[in-house]
C-alpha cells in the first residue's frame, strides 16, 4: 500500500500549509496543540488532518423582522472532526461571532469530548446576531431558517447541536421542530439540550456548573484544600457560572464575587447565591441594581485574593497581565478559552493549577451524550442516574488528565490536550484514510 506509507512516513513530512490565524481564537488553540503534538511526537500527516476543520458552512439567513423588513444574518456551522463518532457542539447568537472562533471552539469540542471519553467529534455554530434586541418571533424565525439552511449538516447520526452562549431549550425546541418536520418524524436526538418534555434529559441544564464544581472539588482535594475553607470568585452568572457558584456553595465553599454583564458583585461574607439566581430572573436576565454586595471591577474579580477562580464568561478574559495579579489557587474554566496562551505560561510559573476548559465544561457534553443515548432507546433516566454518572465521567476524566500531566511534567491543559489527541489520533490511525 504505497499510498498509505507516504501518508505514514514521516519522510513525507512538510510543514502544514499556512492557516489564515492572525491573533485569533483558532491560533490560541492551536499554539497548545503544537506543545501537544511534540509529545505525542504526533505524525506530521496527522498533524495536517486534525488542526484543520473538516467542514467549514457559512450561511446566509433571511429574517423578517417584526417590522415587515427583511435582515439576513449570517451564520457559521464548523464540523471540525468526525473521527470519533457523529460531531457534537452548541450554537452561539452573539454580535461578535466569527469564522474564527467558531472554528477554534468546534476544535475544542474535539478536544473535550476526547477527554471524557463521549463517542463524539467537535462541531460548533454561531450566528452574528444579538438575541437581546430581537424579539422572540424574530428569535425563532432566525433560528429555523438557520436549521433548513443546515438540514444536510444536521442529523441524529451527522451532527447535534446543542446550547452554547445565548441560546436555549426554547431555541433547541424550535430546531428540533424544524429538522422533524423535513423529516416527515420527530427526530428528537437530533439536538440535545431541549426541553424535559421534548426527550430532553434530566440535570442537562445543570450539568456544566456540576461538572465545574465536581473538577473542582478534585483538585482541591489533590492540593489538599478543604471546600469548606475555601473562597471562590466566579466570572459569568449564566448558566454555567451561576450554577457552578450555587453548587460550591452547597459543599461549603464561601462565594464572595460573582459577576455578569452589568459589572461585578462583591461580598466578604459570602454572597447568597440562590437568592442572586431567583433576583436574574425577576430582573431582565441580569443582577443589575442586586443591593446585597459591593460592586466590583472585572479585572479587581479575576485578581481576587480568593482560592477558586471560575472564569464562566468568555473567551481571553485572563490575560497575561491579569494572570501576573492572579491570587487564587485554583482556576477552574467554565467557558471555553478565558485563558491566553501568553497567560499560562504566568501561571504555571505562578504554581496556580489551571483546569482547562476542555475538561473543566465538558460536564455539558457528556450529559448531552447521555440525552442522546436516551432519546435513541427512548428510556429516560433519573435524575439522580445523571448525575451519579455525570459526577463518575467527570472524576475519572479529571484523574486522568492529571496523571496524563505528571507523566509528561506539564500542566494539565497541555495534559487534556496530550490525553484527547492520542485519543483521536488513534481511532484515526485504525480507521486509515480513505482514498
Ligand atoms: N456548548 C456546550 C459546550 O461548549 C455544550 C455542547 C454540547 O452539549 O454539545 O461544551
Amino acid at each position: 500500500m504505497p499510498f498509505k506509507q507516504d501518508v505514514y512516513n514521516r519522510s513525507v513530512y512538510r510543514e502544514p500549509a499556512p492557516i489564515d490565524h492572525a491573533a485569533d481564537p483558532f491560533q490560541a488553540m492551536m499554539e497548545r496543540f503544537d506543545v501537544a503534538a511534540e509529545i505525542l511526537e504526533l505524525n506530521p500527516g496527522f498533524y495536517e488532518y486534525l488542526c484543520r476543520p473538516a467542514h467549514v458552512h457559512t450561511v446566509s439567513i433571511p429574517v423578517v423582522m417584526d417590522t415587515g423588513h427583511i435582515r439576513v444574518f449570517e451564520g457559521y456551522r464548523v464540523i471540525h472532526n468526525n473521527v470519533l463518532g457523529p460531531s457534537k457542539g452548541g450554537i452561539r447568537y452573539a454580535p461578535d461571532v466569527s469564522v474564527s472562533e467558531v472554528k477554534a471552539l468546534a476544535a475544542w469540542m474535539t478536544w473535550k469530548c476526547a477527554v471524557v471519553d463521549v463517542p463524539f467529534g467537535g462541531a460548533k455554530g454561531g450566528v452574528i446576531c444579538n438575541p437581546r434586541d430581537m424579539s422572540p418571533g424574530e428569535l425563532e424565525r432566525l433560528t429555523r431558517r438557520y436549521t433548513a439552511n443546515l438540514l444536510d449538516v444536521f442529523g441524529p447520526d451527522r451532527d447535534i447541536p446543542a446550547p452554547d452562549m445565548n441560546t436555549n431549550d426554547q431555541i433547541m425546541a424550535w430546531i428540533l421542530d424544524t429538522y422533524s418536520m423535513h423529516a416527515r418524524r420527530t427526530e428528537n436526538a437530533v439536538v440535545t439540550g431541549k426541553p424535559v418534555g421534548l426527550g430532553g434529559s434530566r440535570g442537562r441544564t445543570e450539568a456544566t456548573g456540576r461538572g465545574v464544581m465536581t473538577v473542582t472539588l478534585a483538585a482541591l482535594d489533590r492540593v489538599g484544600l478543604d471546600a469548606a475553607d475555601c473562597t471562590v470568585a466566579v466570572q459569568g452568572f449564566g448558566n454555567v457560572g451561576s450554577i457552578a457558584a450555587k453548587l460550591l456553595a452547597e459543599q461549603g465553599c464561601s462565594i464572595v464575587a460573582v459577576s455578569d454583564v452589568t459589572g461585578g458583585y462583591y461580598n466578604a461574607d459570602g454572597l447568597d447565591i440562590p437568592a442572586m439566581i431567583e433576583y436574574v430572573k425577576t430582573h431582565d436576565g441580569t443582577l443589575d441594581g442586586y443591593e446585597a454586595a459591593e460592586p466590583l471591577t472585572n479585572e479587581e474579580l479575576l485578581t481576587l485574593d480568593v482560592d477558586v477562580l471560575v472564569p464562566a464568561a468568555k473567551e481571553d478574559q485572563v490575560t497575561e497581565e491579569i494572570a501576573r495579579d492572579v491570587q487564587a489557587k485554583i482556576i477552574a474554566e467554565g467557558a471555553n478559552g478565558p485563558t491566553t496562551p501568553a497567560a499560562d505560561t504566568v501561571l504555571n510559573e505562578k504554581g496556580v493549577i489551571v483546569i482547562p476548559d476542555i475538561l473543566a465544561n465538558a460536564g455539558g457534553v457528556t450529559v448531552s451524550y447521555f440525552e442522546w443515548v436516551q432519546d435513541r432507546q427512548g428510556y429516560f433516566w433519573t435524575l439522580d442516574r445523571v448525575n451519579e454518572r455525570l459526577d463518575r465521567i467527570m472524576t475519572r476524566a479529571f484523574d486522568g488528565v492529571f496523571e496524563t500531566a505528571e507523566t509528561h511534567d506539564v500542566s494539565l491543559r497541555i495534559g487534556a490536550y496530550v490525553m484527547s489527541i492520542r485519543k483521536v489520533a488513534e481511532a484515526l490511525r485504525i480507521r486509515g484514510i480513505y482514498a
